[in-house]
C-alpha cells in the first residue's frame, strides 16, 4: 500500500466550555481514500471534535490543517467551500422534490450554505448529466423520479449523502450515517461509504462496531475528551483500555 496522503489533521486540539474541558490535546490525521471512524462512549467528545473540525466551534487550543492550509481561524462556510463537508450541513432533503431534483438543487449550491451563486441555465445539460452520475454512484437510479418523501428511511439517508457529494468534498464527515437503520439499509449505506471513499476521505462517528469493523481502515477511540487508542479495528478492539471503556468500567 502507498503512503497515505493526509488531507486533514489536527494537532493538540482542545476545547473548553468554561472550566469544563470537553476535548483535550487531540491529534488526528485523516487520509485520502480511507474511511476513518471516531468512536467512544457517550460524552467522549466526538460531536465536539466534529464541530471543531468543521469550524462550528473555534478551538480553545491546537491547530487544524486542511489540504495544507491552516483553517484553525476560518469560518465554517469557508472550509465547506474548500471541501471539508459535514453531512448535515445540507441534509435538507426536500420531501416534495424528486430524487433527481434534490440532487440538481444540491449541485447548484456551490457550498451548501449560500444560494447567491447559482449557476447559469447554460450549464443545465451538464447539470443533468452530473446529477445522473451522482444518483448512479449511490445506487438510486431506479428511484430517480420518485418523490423524496416516498423513499424508505435508508434511501432518504442515501439521498442526503448524494446531496452532500454534490459539493465534491475532499473530506466527508458523517455523523452516525447508519443511525436508526435496519440491517439491509446498513449494508447498502456501508457499500456506498466505501465507494465514495475511493476518491475522498471519510471521517465518521459510528456506534455500530460491526460497521466500523467492516468498512473502516482506521479507528480513533475517544474517552473523556482524550484519545484512548487508535489503529485498525482489530488493534483497538483488543486493547484492554478500550474494552474497559466499552464495558463502562
Ligand atoms: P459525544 O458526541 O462523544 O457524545 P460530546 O462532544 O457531545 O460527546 O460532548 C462531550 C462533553 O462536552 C460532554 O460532557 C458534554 O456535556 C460537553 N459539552 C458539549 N457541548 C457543550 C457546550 N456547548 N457547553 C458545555 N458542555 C458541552
Amino acid at each position: 500500500r502507498k503512503e497515505p496522503r493526509t488531507v486533514l489533521s489536527a494537532r493538540g486540539l482542545s476545547m473548553s466550555f468554561g472550566a469544563f474541558s470537553a476535548v483535550r490535546n487531540v491529534d488526528l490525521d485523516v487520509h485520502h481514500a480511507r474511511v476513518h471512524a471516531l468512536i467512544g462512549p457517550n460524552g467522549a467528545g466526538k460531536t465536539t471534535v466534529f464541530n471543531l473540525l468543521t469550524k462550528f466551534l473555534t478551538p480553545t487550543g491546537g491547530t487544524i490543517t486542511f489540504m495544507g492550509t491552516d483553517i484553525t481561524r476560518l469560518p465554517p462556510d469557508r472550509v465547506a467551500r474548500m471541501g471539508l463537508v459535514r453531512s448535515f450541513q445540507i441534509s435538507a432533503v426536500f420531501p416534495h422534490l424528486t430524487v433527481l431534483d434534490n440532487v440538481r438543487v444540491a449541485l447548484q449550491r456551490p457550498n451548501g450554505l449560500a444560494t447567491q451563486f447559482w449557476r447559469p441555465l447554460s450549464a443545465l445539460d451538464s447539470l443533468n448529466e452530473r446529477a445522473d452520475r451522482l444518483i448512479a454512484a449511490v445506487g438510486l437510479s431506479e428511484a430517480r423520479n420518485a418523490m423524496a418523501a416516498d423513499l424508505s428511511y435508508g434511501r432518504k439517508r442515501v439521498l442526503e449523502i448524494a446531496t452532500t457529494l454534490a459539493l465534491d468534498p475532499k473530506v466527508l464527515l458523517l455523523d452516525e450515517p447508519m443511525a436508526g437503520m435496519g440491517g439491509e439499509d446498513v449494508a447498502v449505506v456501508a457499500g456506498i461509504i466505501r465507494n465514495v471513499a475511493r476518491d475522498r476521505a471519510v471521517l465518521m462517528v459510528e456506534h455500530n462496531l460491526k460497521v466500523v469493523a467492516d468498512i473502516c481502515d482506521h479507528v480513533t477511540v475517544l474517552q473523556r475528551g482524550e484519545i484512548l487508542a487508535e489503529g485498525d479495528y482489530r488493534t483497538v478492539s483488543e486493547d484492554p483500555r478500550v474494552r474497559a471503556a466499552y464495558m463502562g468500567t
